[in-house]
């Protein structure tokens, strides 16, 4: 006897958590598609080296999270952590320069190796869009703008906040990073030792430091605001400016960092209150130097992604119910042989159909109930010898027989609506 079990921090998706897994995901896809985002699936299998540049040697995902293995073949290989940098490298290496702007969705599972806890898990689900090839602003509030027209077909808008910030262009950021160093060098004893190292390699990492010590340390540190030049501080309102012509309500937050080296200019999250402290469902920001880390043309692009579990959870009650489907019950061997015709028919008709298989006439009603369907089609012996078949409403019991003749399929269609 085995006692498999799934591996810790994944699940399996089934039933409702697979409807509205499903639903978040093909709303997500139907809306990015309204804002010119085409549907893209990069492999699950990256070189390791597509996330630990980029990414930085100093990131969560790549010292702790990233599930990284050498393949047979002696090559380093990852299970991809998040679909930035996948879909930045086939832009390189799939030659997608020369359809600028490109605008990509993407939906698939992610894998970091960290602590399972609701609303975090080792395999999760993100969808994402992504804009690469424009440097103006409106490429930052059209991809917010989307990012909140996804939060509001699945009724969850009003549950988010949307917190902005900006970090600046290369000169900004090596004014602040300079002070911020100046700032945690005075306090360093009280640092704790990985943030140490950040302030090394990467100082404002340690604004993303998740070390209560750290967090009480940054309250005081030098804000982002007061080291933007003035193109950068331009590009900041104008962002700010485009939300709010769109009714798209926004809180400035100037400890919002994205932890990331090839990040530049907007950063943004979409954050809630209900999900305890997996609070952000949705994260993004510009990220102009990606591409280059990769070996590619400067190209300025902005995107963002969100996990599927956390707004899964969110949309709670809000998926809507499956359609119901039609139970066909047979009583007897020639009906049963007829039936599996007609059936057929039906489901050619894109009706969806399904057949009670086994037992009596209660038993098949029983089933019919449980599978909620909203018709039943019954042929028992009496009607094979009219040559006709009961159609049955499921909600108030009313049944009409129709002729089994040749344009059967039609009338069940048109009675359905009716009956
Ligand atoms: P967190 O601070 O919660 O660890 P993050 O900064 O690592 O998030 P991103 O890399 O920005 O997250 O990913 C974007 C979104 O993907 C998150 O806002 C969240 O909704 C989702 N996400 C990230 N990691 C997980 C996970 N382990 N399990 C489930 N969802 C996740
Ligand atoms: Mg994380």
């Amino acid at each position: 006897m085995s006692n498999f079990q799934p591996v810790r921090g994944t699940r399996d998706l089934v039933g409702e958590i697979m409807q509205s897994h499903k639903f978040v995901s093909d709303m997500a896809g139907k809306i990015a598609g309204f804002y010119g985002f085409d549907e893209m699936a990069t492999p699950v299998l990256e070189f390791a080296s597509v996330f630990q540049r980029p990414l930085g040697e100093t990131t969560d995902i790549v010292t702790k999270e990233m599930y990284s293995f050498t393949d047979k073949g002696g090559e380093q290989i990852c299970l991809r952590p998040e679909n930035t940098a996948g879909i930045a490298r086939a832009f390189v290496s799939g030659g997608l320069q020369n359809m600028q702007p490109c605008k990509f969705f993407y939906a698939g599972p992610m894998f970091r190796y960290e602590r399972p806890q609701m609303g975090r898990l080792r395999q999760f689900h993100q969808i994402g869009i992504e804009m690469l090839g424009v440097a103006d602003t409106v490429a930052d509030i059209e991809v917010i703008a989307c990012g909140f027209a996804v939060l509001e077909a699945l009724g969850c808008a009003n549950r988010v906040t949307l917190e902005i910030n900006s970090l600046g262009d290369t000169e900004s950021r090596t004014a602040y990073r300079k002070a911020l160093v100046e700032y945690f060098l005075a306090r360093q004893s009280d640092l704790s030792p990985e943030s140490l190292k950040r302030l090394e390699i990467n100082p404002m990492r340690i604004l993303d430091s998740k070390d209560e010590g750290d967090q009480k340390l940054y309250e005081e540190a030098p804000v982002f605001w007061d080291f933007l030049n003035a193109e950068s501080r331009a590009f900041f309102e104008k962002v700010k400016q485009g939300l709010t012509a769109l009714g798209i309500p926004y809180k400035e937050n100037p400890r919002l960092v994205r932890g990331l080296d090839y990040y530049a200019h907007t950063a943004f999250e979409f954050t809630t209150k209900e999900l305890g402290a997996q609070g952000t469902v949705m994260a993004g920001g510009r990220y102009d130097g990606l591409v280059e880390m990769l070996g590619g043309p400067h190209t300025p692009s902005i995107g963002w992604a969100a996990g599927i579990e956390r707004l899964a959870m969110l949309v709670g009650e809000n998926v809507p119910a499956k359609p119901r489907p039609i139970a066909f019950i047979p009583l007897g061997l020639v009906a049963e042989k007829k039936g599996l015709l007609l059936v057929n028919d039906l489901r050619q008709r894109h009706l969806r159909v399904e057949m009670a298989y086994e037992g009596n006439l209660k038993k098949r009603m029983k089933h019919a109930n449980k599978i909620s369907a909203s018709h039943c089609l019954i042929l028992g012996e009496d009607d094979l010898a009219k040559n006709e078949i009961q159609l049955k409403n499921m909600d108030h019991g009313k049944q009409i027989a129709i002729p089994l003749g040749r344009d059967v399929v039609d009338n069940i269609l048109q009675k359905i609506g009716k009956v």
